[in-house]
């Protein structure tokens, strides 16, 4: 084509019958062949091709100009050739309004311009579709997190699609590891299950495997990726090459982990307050049936007054017991639903420890543990010690705590109060109950905060309770700036000690 385009041949053409020859291979190109005047721009002679691909005869053909044959005016030019472009790939308008593409090749001459034109438009449409498909299978991968692979033992070379190298390296690139690279790249927890994985797969020739293991990208983030495998072996089962995709499924797994945890503590809180139902149950039944039992007694038989007396008591102890529950309930629910107002006031310690004597020597009475000595621990060196609290919910606090160390306690002593450390040039203010009683094994020191949660030795008997006092005094440290923890030694006695996060001002 490139010879066709010296001028000579085309001078011949023009020239007329004596080159009949010439004039012939023109006419017969498989390709179009157009001559157009430089000065008015129009067709001088065009060729059978020119008019089978445009659909115009080729008399038509010689009254237009290439701007005829353009889609848009102004790119009239670039069609068949302009002074500048001497190739171009082009849309054209055939007769019958049909687009095609045509590739035009251009040589100028002096007096007049001839341009080859083959028809591309098929060549383009597949070119577009495949563009097109590569772009939507990029598109997928990204979206879906998931590119392609292969590996081959000889060039020991894993290389991959963009979205691998996006997995890997958290930018899109071209991906190419060793084998010994790829391992690398492995989370160190999860190396030898690869290994083994991929040695097993091999030995036992596996066409197929998936694998979901983590990997540990250069910036460090831990990914999980879902790997499928395929692999050819030759007649001697020697791996050849192995391919497949990986995904990057650390979203999917993460959402199945925290449905995994939300099924557990579902079920867990279910356990509980079926439990709690149960005995929630009994705590309500027990005291009302021993109040409306002395009722009984009390108004349809003969009673002496000192019978009256301690039937009244123990009706009052009963009641305690119940209302004490409830309270306990209505707190919890409150807590739980955000509803628990604390009201900050400066408390003065000290006062505060001591005044609680008296509810404690009621509460060791009722609990019939009147030989238990009872305590107070203040620091005397200090004439007022203020917190800034709620008064209220720091003696609900040592309420809770002193009815259990009186419960889980026979004999000893029960010490409550506070001590003070100073840290550099702060003081810390650490309330504390402790008791010289049965104590609680290492292993339930971690549930007894939570709500509904309630041991006791097969050997000792059963101790009232609906599980709610240690969670309430947790949740009422927790919202005023504290904390609630536990020391303890089994046979020996616990220490429960607390502490607020507040102002306080010691003089
Ligand atoms: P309740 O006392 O109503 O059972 P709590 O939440 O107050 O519920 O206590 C939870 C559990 O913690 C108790 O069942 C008991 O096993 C343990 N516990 C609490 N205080 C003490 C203590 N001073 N000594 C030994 N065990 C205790």
């Amino acid at each position: 084509m490139t010879s066709l385009l010296s001028g000579r041949f085309f001078q011949r053409i023009i020239a007329g019958n004596s080159f009949n020859k010439y004039k012939e291979v023109f006419d017969q190109a498989g390709y179009a062949i157009m001559l157009i005047d430089n000065t008015t721009n129009r067709f001088i002679k065009t060729n059978r091709a020119a008019a089978e691909l445009f659909g115009y005869s080729q008399d038509e053909l010689q009254k237009m100009t290439p701007l005829d044959l353009s889609t848009e005016p102004e790119e009239a030019a670039h069609v068949l050739g302009s002074k500048t472009i001497e190739q171009a790939v082009r849309p054209a308008r055939r007769k019958d309004g049909k687009i095609i593409t045509v590739k035009v090749q251009t040589r100028f001459l002096d007096r007049y311009h001839i341009s080859l034109i083959n028809d591309v438009t098929e060549e383009y449409r597949i070119r577009r579709a495949l563009e097109m498909n590569e772009e939507r299978l990029r598109e997928a991968q990204r979206i879906g997190h998931f590119g392609w692979w292969e590996y081959r033992p000889e060039t020991d070379r894993y290389i991959g699609s963009e979205e691998i190298a996006r997995i890997y390296m958290d930018e899109p690139s071209t991906l190419s590891l060793s084998y010994q690279e790829n391992i690398s790249y492995t989370h160190p927890e999860d190396r030898s299950f690869l290994i083994s994985s991929m040695e097993d797969a091999i030995e036992h020739k596996k066409e197929s495997y998936s694998m979901h293991y983590r990997i540990i990208t250069p910036a460090g983030k831990v990914k999980a990726i879902a790997v499928n495998s395929n692999a050819k072996y030759d007649e001697n089962g020697r791996l050849l090459y192995r391919y497949g995709t990986c995904q990057d499924i650390t979203e999917t797994q993460k959402i199945m982990d925290d449905l995994i945890t939300a099924r557990r503590q579902a079920e867990e809180s279910d356990r509980l307050k079926t439990t709690f139902l149960a005995n929630f149950s009994h705590e309500i039944r027990t005291p009302l049936n021993a109040m409306m039992g002395f009722v009984n007694i009390l108004t349809s038989m003969k009673t002496t007054k000192e019978e009256k007396t301690e039937m009244v008591k123990l009706i009052e102890i009963n009641s305690q017991r119940l209302l004490r529950l409830i309270n306990d309930m209505i707190d919890m629910s409150r807590i739980e639903s955000n509803n628990m107002e604390i009201k900050y006031t400066n408390v003065e310690i000290n006062g505060f420890v001591t005044s609680m004597a008296s509810s404690i020597v009621y509460e060791q009475e009722v609990a019939g543990k009147k030989s238990l000595v009872m305590t107070p621990v203040i620091d005397k060196t200090k004439h007022n010690v203020f917190q800034y609290i709620d008064e209220l919910r720091l003696s609900q606090i040592f309420s809770n705590l002193i009815s259990n160390a009186i419960k889980f306690t026979e004999e000893g002593e029960i010490k409550y109060g506070y001590r003070i450390a100073r840290n550099e040039n702060r003081y810390a203010v650490t309330y504390f109950v402790s008791d010289t009683g049965q104590g609680i094994s290492s292993d339930r020191l971690g549930d007894i905060f939570k709500p509904f949660v309630q041991y006791w030795n097969e050997d000792v008997p059963k101790v009232q309770g609906a599980g709610l006092g240690l969670a309430i005094c947790k949740r009422l440290a927790e919202l005023m700036k504290g904390r609630i923890w536990v020391e303890s030694i089994p046979g020996k006695g616990s220490s429960f000690l607390f502490s607020f996060n507040t102002p306080m001002m010691i003089e």
